[in-house]
């Protein structure tokens, strides 16, 4: 097979094959852009090499003959002492994982080529910058060796020479550095550094293959919900140098602003710098503008390049880039990350200037990142005291306690804290801590430094290159002037302005929220600035249109009349689930306590008629909060004892009131309820439809709340729509009980009242066998719901409480699954069966009327599947309704 491609042979498309990274270079150089000579190695080799642990055998000569045509085309020799051709061996991945995997530079470069790189390019100080580069790379990703070994040997020299950068070192400087190197390598690695170039070409290739697997890629990938075998591609690219002195240097830059979305010069430039050294913040970079006033030529071929790369890929881009003495290189380009509210903003700008259609601008933005948009935000109005200011670099307001390192962080996280990651800046060692916080901050770097790159990407709050701020790790203290902070003192960061507080600073809902909750008047009269404005605009164009082109309706998870004015307000069109335990808690637990002690029916009866008023009086505000809309009323689903007091409590009630000499003949007859009603597995016991059927009363009173509620409603001129469900079906049979009985009582209160109560009853599918006998079951009920929290239980046999937290860890990791199956719907297993499901019902009536309402109704890829079905309504937390709104869209175009 072939496996080398060289960068002229591919196209953006090709991401699976050649990884986001080669696609996009092989897009460039077709596009004419100057991106230097060179190949990409397959994600096939990589999972060639995965699978049988060693390189397929006809890399080798594919390899050589790619090297030959970039030789050819550069007029170098790999290998060539006095003309030497130097590659870099770049990993590169279908999905992008910032700095998650290995990169070596300068690779060709030994004891005789570096001598002829000094002469050929007259730099004796950057030949030899370069060469301890490579064996600085090469050992800390190829052999393992520990990074600082060589970072302490460079500050090491730094200081013995009195200077306090890089490029302050010299050539002489640079030879001693070399060979403290080798030694290094040497002593860790029991080898002398490889001098021969096909060596280190092909050691590199199998490092950045390795890579792959290393801890904290996969825990990225395990975060990002990024599959683990995908594998990662190899890209070969001849160098170019950005550390030839002045007139050369390195960049990174955004065609729009990452955070705000607006169209300018974003970036940061670094003169005499290679590589990474722009990311990692070791020294200050420009602001792009910079550029030109120091290169003038280059800048306005970089721009006309960004404008170029926008306009074909018709999005935000962000682009490596290198200047070469005077000479632009293009090095790296993708479709950048982007804030949530920079999404918004991009989608309609570029729906504006007729780049995109306003369906492709829905695509453009995540349900994700909506409801980042939607939390709140600190309060403009409250004292609080600014330590500092920093570059805002991830949006949001996070409150925590200081955690100077990842484990600190994690350790809050465990505690139920939460932290603020503050590092001087951060690198991919600290990325536990970063998913353990809520908040990063870091001194040093900019808009595009490892911290900013990777909160944006997790959708953490991040500020970062808050230079007042002093931040030692060793002494485990944040200092600025004369405050000093250390481990467990709150700070406040506002990654939307940059601002850093000392202490706890309250927050408000953001104006997102405002126009979801309250509209769009009282959204533009909240927001203070242009910007935010644009973006509740934004936000409001992008929901409509969704709106317009969703099929799935949206319901919510209500069984409050607050919850359900709060979820209108957000657009629910219906309440999908209306839970009704907890009208028999509180001060009504007493009359199930009578319920249950009854000991005729005469006095069973008595108490659940007690209930019936006070349902009833629920009933009737939550229909008058959903006057119009349907209202799908779930009948009591838990098991019975729940609503019985704890059995140790009891007990020691009991003992204790007995020792007094106190009359404890309730308490006691309650206890001995209690012990008969233990189940060893209460949620596969008597619940549900099961207790509809062994107490009829318990469904009855329910059914007379409902159907009274309505006619209440109705004569009070209203538009009450509710729907009986009956949770945990499995067999017909049951449906058809329930349902004679509660046809009855419909029957019974219509006569009373004098008006028709004709209300639909439906069954809950969660049962497998109800998904599999589905269409014998249609004819009974009037509509479907799936309700796939317990679906997933009973089809996987997982305890929902018990498993998240016992192996879902080592599940994920050994790639049982990549999302839990509670979170994210399965949809081989569990969606199998609502597929079954729907195509079995709408056999039978074609109309039938079907939703889900498990968890799984708000999670974004679950509500594509659920379009992809056919469903007709997905129902999902208040909170959730914007986000299911704007996914159905999405799933829709
Ligand atoms: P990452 O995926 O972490 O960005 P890259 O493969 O892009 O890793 O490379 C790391 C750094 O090295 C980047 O700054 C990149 O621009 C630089 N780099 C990679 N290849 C070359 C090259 N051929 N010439 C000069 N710089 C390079
Ligand atoms: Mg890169
Ligand atoms: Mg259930």
């Amino acid at each position: 097979p072939k496996y080398v491609y060289m960068f002229s042979e591919g196209d953006k498309e090709q991401k699976d094959l050649l990884g986001g990274k080669g696609a996009n270079l092989a897009e460039m150089t077709n596009l004419g852009l100057p991106v230097p000579p060179g190949f990409t190695i397959t994600t096939d080799a990589c999972r060639s090499y995965m699978d049988t642990r060693s390189m397929p055998e006809e890399i080798e000569v594919q390899v050589t003959t790619a090297l030959r045509e970039v030789e050819a085309a550069i007029g170098r020799g790999f290998g060539d002492n006095d003309n030497p051709l130097l590659v870099s061996v770049r990993s590169g991945a279908k999905f992008s994982m910032p700095g998650m995997m290995e990169t070596v530079l300068n690779i060709g470069l030994n004891d005789q080529s570096v001598e002829g790189l000094a002469k050929l390019s007259g730099n004796e100080r950057f030949a030899w910058d370069s060469y301890r580069r490579l064996i600085q790379m090469f050992g800390k990703t190829v052999l393992d060796i520990d990074g600082d070994l060589f970072a302490n040997a460079l500050d090491d020299l730094k200081e013995a020479r009195g200077v306090a950068t890089d490029p302050e070192l010299s050539a002489e400087d640079l030879k001693e550095l070399v060979a403290t190197f080798k030694q290094i390598t040497k002593e860790q690695s029991g080898a002398d550094f490889p001098q021969d170039p096909r060596e280190q070409l092909d050691k590199s290739v199998e490092a950045v293959f390795n890579s792959w697997n290393t801890e904290r890629a996969v825990l990225y990938r395990r975060r990002e919900r990024i599959p683990h075998d995908l594998g990662t591609a190899v890209n070969v690219c001849t160098m170019v140098f950005g550390n030839l002195g002045e007139g050369s240097g390195t960049g990174v830059c955004f065609t729009r602003d990452p955070a705000t979305g607006h169209s300018g010069v974003y970036g940061d430039y670094l003169e005499d710098a290679q590589g990474e050294d722009v990311v990692a913040g070791i020294r200050n970079t420009l602001p792009l503008a910079e550029l030109e006033k120091l290169d003038k030529k280059s800048y306005d071929e970089l721009r006309a390049a960004m404008r170029r790369l926008e306009t074909h890929y018709r999005d935000l881009c962000d682009i490596e880039f290198t200047v070469e003495k005077g000479k632009l290189w293009l090095l790296q380009t993708r479709v950048g990350k982007r804030t949530a509210a920079a999404a918004f903003r991009v989608a309609t700008q570029l729906v504006d200037e007729k780049l995109i259609t306003v369906d492709e601008s829905i695509e453009r933005v995540t349900g994700a990142q909506l409801s980042q948009l939607m939390f709140p935000q600190f309060d403009e109005d409250a004292d609080k005291t600014l330590l500092a200011k920093g570059m805002a670099a991830s949006p949001g307001a996070a409150v925590g306690e200081i955690a100077f390192d990842s484990v600190q962080a994690q350790e809050a996280q465990a505690a139920g804290r939460d932290a603020i990651l503050v590092r001087r800046e951060t690198n991919p060692d600290d990325l536990p801590g970063m998913i353990a916080a809520i908040g990063v901050l870091t001194s040093r770097g900019g808009k595009t430094s490892h911290a900013a790159v990777v909160a944006r990407g997790m959708g953490t709050t991040c500020v970062v290159g808050a230079e007042a701020v002093t931040i030692d790790a060793a002494k485990q203290e944040l200092r600025v002037g004369d405050t000093v902070l250390t481990r467990g003192d709150i700070i406040a960061i506002d990654g939307t302005s940059g601002e850093i507080f000392v202490g706890d600073v309250p927050v408000v809902p953001s104006p997102v929220m405002t126009y979801i909750a309250d509209g769009l008047d009282a959204a533009l009269e909240q927001a203070h600035d242009e910007e935010t404005k644009e973006l509740v605009h934004a936000v409001d164009r992008i929901l409509t249109h969704a709106d317009k082109v969703r099929r799935l309706r949206v319901r919510a998870n209500s069984d409050t009349p607050e919850d359900s004015i709060a979820a209108r307000k957000r657009g629910a069109e219906g309440i999908g689930l209306c839970r009704t335990e907890h009208m028999f808690l509180g001060d009504r637990r007493t009359y199930v306590e009578r319920v249950i002690l009854a000991e005729t029916a005469e006095e069973q009866d008595a108490a659940l008629e007690a209930l019936v008023p006070l349902q009833r009086g629920d009933f009737i505000e939550i229909f008058e909060a959903m006057d119009g809309l349907p209202t799908t009323v779930r009948l009591i689903d838990p098991p019975l004892h729940e609503f019985l007091p704890d059995l140790t409590d009891l007990s020691v009630k009991v003992a204790l009131g007995k020792e007094r000499g106190e009359d404890v003949s309730r308490e006691e007859k309650l206890l001995e309820a209690v012990l008969r009603m233990h189940e060893a597995n209460p949620m596969l016991g008597l619940r549900g439809v099961r207790l509809g059927v062994k107490i009829p009363g318990m469904f009855g009173l329910q059914i007379r709340a409902i159907a009274e509620a309505y006619v209440e409603r109705k004569k009070a001129g209203g538009d009450p729509k509710p729907e009986i469900m009956v949770p945990l079906v499995g067999s017909v049979r049951e449906l058809q009980i329930v349902r004679e009985r509660a046809e009855k009582i419909l029957a019974e209160v219509a006569e009373e009242a004098g008006i028709e109560v004709d209300l639909p009853i439906g069954a809950m599918i969660e049962l497998p066998r109800a998904a599999v006998t589905i269409e014998s079951i249609t004819d009974e009920s009037d509509f479907f719901s799936f309700g796939t929290n317990d679906l997933t239980q009973t089809v996987w046999g997982f305890s929902r409480d018990d498993v998240e937290s016992a192996f879902f860890d080592e599940y994920q990791e050994a790639s049982i699954f990549g999302v839990s199956p509670f979170e994210s719907i399965d949809e081989r297993g569990v969606g199998t069966l609502v597929k079954m499901g729907v195509d079995g019902a709408r056999a039978v009536k074609p109309n039938i009327h079907l939703g889900v309402c498990g968890e799984h109704g708000g999670d974004p890829d679950s509500i594509h599947f659920f379009h992809r079905v056919g469903l007709d309504y997905v129902s999902c937390s208040p909170f959730r309704v914007p986000v299911a709104r704007l996914e159905a869209g999405r799933a829709a175009v």
